[in-house]
């Protein structure tokens, strides 16, 4: 596949134009209230200078119509879902999810009357007999957190439409850079922009792109939800967005040999990274990702403590986020999965032994060095 014009796009696409003084970067307009007779801006309605300017980045980096920007991933989430759903309605979700989004949909769900399902997607018969009358949405993550599992998307965009329901991607793991589920028909695409898009571990925000009649739809009742993005945190958003195709180009060469060193060492179990031959869907997603992302896990043998071994890096940090510049691990059986009920989290191969790595765009032959005193040490 061909990279297209995505730098460019980075770089200029919704800037705004700094009229006044001719400066090179956009101007900041953090005023949130403004002359009622001549203006109808006010931020919460999503509608302000600088998150229409970044909201128009985020669309032309994912072939989007048009985009909304919210105050996190789960702001942009929750809004979206909520703004199509109903008592009574039922939402077909992929059982391998972000842990923030299977806690909201089982906490908050039940209040409301709506009904899910967990279903293993890739499994075809399964995902068949999840449809109920009532369905309305279906929702995925690909890659997914933190096993990396790869959804087709063509399929489950075909499976959508034939089935009438609004097909959702949480593209977190991927970036625009490596994905654009919209180009196989997917409905809406989500990012936490906390992330990639951020790049920095400096700024909370979330987004969603699709056709504009959904996303006037989320438009119209996410200013109700009021999960909206500050204008600073926008105007620093785009300045991250800038370098994201440096940054994410940067760390899908990383992970990959970072995958390839880990493969090849005798202390670690398992890698998953959709980068590898080995992975169960590498064909799938080379036919759909443009590079394979900046994130892995793999499991430590079983006479490694994981939490020594992490505590034993020296430029690798142990922390809970991930797609910074910096590289960071975590291991989701006490973070993101912590929640979640141990049994079914085994059942899913989150075991206690797994690490998600967060490569970062240090030099990897560092990166490299880092984990293989630390394997050295405690294996
Ligand atoms: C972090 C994350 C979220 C939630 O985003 P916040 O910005 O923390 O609200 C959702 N999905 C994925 C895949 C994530 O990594």
């Amino acid at each position: 596949m061909s990279k297209n014009n995505k730098s460019t796009k980075c770089v200029h696409s919704g800037n705004l134009i700094d009229e006044k003084y001719h400066g090179n970067i956009s101007p900041l307009y953090p005023s949130i209230t403004y002359d009622f007779i001549k203006s109808d801006v006010y931020p919460r309605y999503f509608n302000s200078p600088n998150q229409i300017g970044v909201a128009k980045k985020i669309s032309d980096l994912e072939n989007a119509e048009l985009s909304l920007l919210f105050g996190s991933g789960l702001g942009a989430i929750s809004s979206s879902m909520f703004s199509f759903l109903k008592k009574g309605d039922h939402v077909i979700l992929q059982d391998s999810l972000y842990g923030g989004t299977i806690n909201f949909v089982n906490t908050e769900f039940n209040k409301f009357g709506i009904e899910y399902s967990y279903v293993d997607i890739n499994d075809t018969v399964k995902l068949n007999s999840s449809v109920k009358k009532k369905s309305k949405i279906i929702y995925i993550e690909s890659p997914s957190n933190p096993l990396l599992n790869i959804i087709n998307l063509i399929e489950i965009s075909d499976f959508a439409k034939s089935n009438s329901l609004i097909s959702m991607i949480d593209n977190t793991f991927a970036s625009p850079i490596n994905q654009n589920p919209l180009d196989f028909g997917i409905d809406l695409v989500i990012h936490s922009a906390t992330k990639y898009l951020g790049g920095h571990s400096d700024i909370l925000a979330g987004s969603v792109s699709g056709k504009s009649s959904y996303i006037d739809k989320i438009k119209n009742s996410g200013l109700n939800f009021g999960a909206n993005i500050s204008e600073y945190s926008a105007w620093l958003l785009e300045r991250s967005i800038k370098t994201l195709s440096l940054r994410v180009n940067s760390q899908n060469n990383n992970a990959l040999q970072i995958a390839k060193f880990l493969t090849s060492n005798n202390k670690v179990e398992k890698v998953y990274y959709p980068g590898l031959k080995s992975h169960k869907n590498h064909d799938i997603a080379k036919k759909q990702m443009y590079g394979f992302g900046g994130m892995l896990s793999f499991e430590l043998k079983s006479n490694i403590d994981p939490i020594k071994f992490v505590q034993d890096l020296k430029i690798i940090k142990p922390t809970m986020s991930l797609a910074g510049v910096e590289s960071t691990i975590t291991s989701p059986a006490l973070s993101s999965h912590k929640k979640m009920d141990p049994e079914i989290r085994r059942a899913l191969g989150i075991s206690d032994n797994l690490l998600r790595f967060s490569v970062g765009i240090e030099n990897f032959e560092d990166l490299v060095l880092d984990l293989d005193k630390s394997l050295t040490k405690n294996g």
